[in-house]
């Protein structure tokens, strides 16, 4: 819990207020610092990762164990996402407070429902998790019920605040809302298309828009694309007729480039996150985009 006492600072004018140190929350993924920040602006922010990077793999840097050292709230996909390198920023940062089940960690994924959960995985599945797809920030509901636990743990690590979170959780959550019904009246000449994708990373945005994933140039989950693994899809693209074959902005394009011009399938880079520096600094400007880029995908055709 923290405590926000009021610090006197003698000086000549006498007993000054010091002004009430902020929140310090630390993001695994850039998704999530721009969703507190809606939720909590004031609150100092820091993200693990950014577009560009592979949140699945990044390195344990000791400025990121000091920013974890420094958080009131840790909030992170989980799902395994993070398995490789949470851990160990955990154990370094030495940060009681955000150890796994504390208040102040927050894994998305263990209160909102994922998608494609295993009862056991099969050998030689590649890197699945028995925990689900852990990329649900691209469903925009789950986005908005992620919104409210984030809210309920900000409450919870600064119980002095909570009625403020909880009103601009109400606020945002509205907006939200009205959001997600415009958003589902413009997708419509979506649903139905098809989809070549690379990862499972936008699954939950090819099913929230009822779009079909007729191949994945992961020959595994986990897996880089292989030449024979692409060879055998050519024929099932070609005959598909997919809208494009889709990666993130982290991942390489020369499958997905070698794929396009053997079948003329256009390829499309999507960001699976915000990215500031592209004018995609909140989510809705994320959703906004992806809607963007696949609707001109789609009146190009
Ligand atoms: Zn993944």
């Amino acid at each position: 819990m923290r405590t926000r006492s009021k610090l006197c600072a003698w000086v000549l004018l006498g007993c000054l207020p010091l002004p009430v140190q902020a929140l310090s929350l630390f993001a695994c993924e850039p998704e999530w610092a721009a969703l507190a920040r809606e939720l909590a602006p004031e609150a100092r922010m820091t993200s693990a990762t950014h577009a560009y990077q592979d949140p699945h793999y990044i390195e344990a840097r000791p400025s990121l164990i000091a920013r974890l050292r420094r958080a009131d709230l840790a909030i992170c996909s989980g799902a395994a996402l993070e398995a490789g390198w949470l851990p160990a920023l955990q154990q370094r940062a030495a940060n009681p407070g955000v150890h796994n089940g504390q208040p102040g960690m927050l894994f998305i994924a263990s209160v909102v429902e994922t998608i494609d959960q295993l009862d056991e995985v099969p050998f030689g599945a590649g890197d699945v998790h028995p925990e689900g797809n852990p990329h649900l920030q691209l469903d925009p509901e789950r986005l908005r019920q992620a919104g409210a636990a984030v809210s309920q743990r900000l409450a919870q690590v600064d119980p002095d605040q909570a009625a403020e979170y909880r009103a601009r959780y109400l606020r945002w959550s509205l907006a939200w809302q009205q959001r997600l019904a415009d958003w589902q009246a413009r997708a419509e000449p979506l649903r139905g298309q098809r989809i070549v994708v690379q990862h499972s990373t936008f699954d939950y945005l090819w099913r929230w828009l009822g779009i079909e994933v007729i191949a994945d140039l992961e020959p595994r989950p986990g897996v880089p694309p292989t030449p024979g693994h692409l060879n055998t899809l050519v024929g099932q693209v070609e005959s598909g007729k997919p809208l494009a074959i889709v990666h993130s902005w982290y991942q390489a394009p020369d499958s997905a480039q070698w794929l396009a011009r053997r079948t003329g399938v256009p390829v499309l880079a999507l960001p699976s996150t915000i990215a500031p520096d592209r004018g995609i600094g909140t989510p809705a400007q994320l959703f906004d985009h992806l809607l963007d880029q696949l609707l001109e995908q789609q009146n190009a055709r």
